[in-house]
């Protein structure tokens, strides 16, 4: 685990994820666009989107699975990609969505602990 006892994604995997999204959110009901041109510089972007744990980072995380290893928590396979709103909504809501399900496509099944598999 890294310093701060999170196995947080490299760049190269929340960058992979954003492109694999088209920066677009991967919530079905949501699909939001996560990019945009910054309106006080013609040459730089404005970057909204987040790189999401589908299990947590850590152990005080949302969704954390114990039986994961430090390297599948930071694997893509373990992330989906989120607009801000989402990426909070999932996280504060951790009781309640207990399964995150993310297809290749980028697409993602939120699924409540009553409707659990
Ligand atoms: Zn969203």
């Amino acid at each position: 685990m890294s310093r701060n006892n999170r196995d947080d994604f490299s760049a190269a995997t929340v960058r992979d994820l954003a492109r694999r999204a088209s920066y677009i959110c991967s919530n079905p009901e949501c699909h939001n666009l996560t990019i945009g041109p910054a309106s006080n510089d013609l040459e730089k972007i404005v970057f909204l989107g987040k790189a999401a744990h589908i299990t947590a980072a850590s152990p005080l995380g949302a969704r954390y699975d114990p039986s994961l290893t430090p390297g599948e928590r930071r694997d893509i396979k373990n992330g989906i990609f989120l607009c801000p709103g989402c990426a909070d909504k999932i996280d504060k809501n951790k009781d309640k969505i207990t399964q995150l399900t993310c297809y290749i496509n980028g697409s993602v099944t939120m699924k409540s602990g009553s409707q659990r598999t």
